[in-house]
């Protein structure tokens, strides 16, 4: 185990603010974890589990304790037979190295989550998604160190309580409980991508596909992708900064009276709208709130353009929620989770 103190967190963020963390300990398997968690309860120590830093905000006063990244990231396939293989990938690997070895194997189930940012063992956290493709839709299993019992455990995709850009780990009671180790994926042979988004559906129509390939469905997204998100090398950000909030069908029929364009698709027999169009109608795309800014390529991405602190992030998002909510009575709800912050 290699342990620090006094590490930047900015330096493990893609927003790249955040206070110190006073320990850091970077471990490659498991054995290693039990030692920094160990060293963790000797030393009376909180602890945080980081993983590619691209979906959170880090208080300004950082973390007291100790903060750990699972650095090991080996990915290992094995034939399930005629129609599928499981996917195994230790929670360090790089989430999109993944895909990329997944749809190298012409196995189907994740290529339309090409790019998004992260590890591994971040992705079941908010059951990473992108269109119209869930983690969940493949996911078998995951290991996991259970702070609670004090015992690695497996759980199933029951247990994990998937639902839209959320799960066990970052909401209710059980926040905080496991260590991700390692997930395992089912993915399908033979398979083409099933691609149902409008905007993934014209930007393949452009340029001549009608039917592609993973291959090509993979390079389509990365494009889209680079065309409407901020690279984190050059702009501090974390992405979609605000879930897409899913409202009654009452609701929509009451905001379609004055706002007749509103995009709005149907989501378990509620609506969802669309967080980006919402905070462009606000005006707040491509302005600045003290050293913060909103993107001027998507509204839904808050960036740190230089000097930004978490703290003027976390101010600039919400006011944007407030003024949100006054135009359209619709309550924003982060991607981003808040760490550090009381
Ligand atoms: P888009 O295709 O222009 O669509 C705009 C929004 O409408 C998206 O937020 C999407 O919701 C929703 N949408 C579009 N077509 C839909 C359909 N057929 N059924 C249900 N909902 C539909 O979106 P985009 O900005 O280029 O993003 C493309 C995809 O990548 C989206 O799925 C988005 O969530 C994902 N993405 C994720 C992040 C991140 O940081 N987490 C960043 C960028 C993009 P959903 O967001 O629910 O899919």
């Amino acid at each position: 185990m290699r342990l620090k103190r006094n590490i930047p967190i900015s330096n493990l963020t893609t927003f790249k603010t955040g206070g110190t963390a006073r320990y850091y300990a970077e471990v490659d398997t498991k054995k290693e974890l039990l030692g920094a968690i160990e060293f963790a309860k000797r030393n009376a120590l909180p602890m945080f589990v980081i993983g590619g830093g691209s979906d959170i905000l880090v208080s300004d006063k950082g973390h007291g304790g100790l903060v750990i990244k699972y650095s090991g990231n080996r990915i290992s396939f094995s034939d399930e037979g005629k129609d599928s293989v499981s996917v195994t990938a230790e929670a360090g690997a790089d989430w999109d190295k993944l895909v990329e070895e997944s749809v190298k194997r012409n196995l189907q189930g994740i290529e339309l989550m090409s790019g998004i940012p992260g590890t591994v063992g971040a992705s079941p956290i908010q059951n990473i998604g992108a269109f119209g493709q869930e983690l969940k839709d493949s996911f078998l299993k995951l290991s996991a160190y259970d702070l609670k019992v004090g015992r690695f455990v497996v759980l199933s995709k029951e247990d994990c309580k998937f639902s839209y850009r959320d799960s066990i780990f970052k909401s209710g009671k059980d926040k905080g409980r496991y260590v991700i180790v390692e997930i395992t994926l089912v993915l399908n042979k033979n398979k083409k991508p099933h691609v149902e988004y409008q905007s993934l559906l014209k930007h393949l129509e452009d340029k001549g596909l009608k039917s592609p390939t993973l291959s090509e469905a993979r390079d389509a997204v990365i494009e889209l992708r680079g065309h409407k998100l901020e690279d984190p090398k050059i702009i501090g950000n974390a992405g979609s900064f605000f879930k897409n909030p899913i409202v009654s069908k009452e609701k929509l029929n009451e905001l379609l009276k004055d706002y007749p364009d509103i995009p709005n698709h149907p989501h378990e027999g509620k609506v969802k709208l669309f967080s980006g169009w919402l905070i462009e109608k606000t005006g707040w795309k491509g302005k600045k709130h003290k050293k913060a800014a909103v993107s001027v390529k998507n509204a839904l991405v808050l960036t740190n353009p230089g000097e930004a602190t978490s703290k003027d992030i976390k101010d600039l998002a919400e006011q944007i929620t407030k003024d949100v909510h006054k135009k359209f009575g619709v309550k924003l709800e982060p991607e981003v989770q808040f760490i550090g912050f009381d």
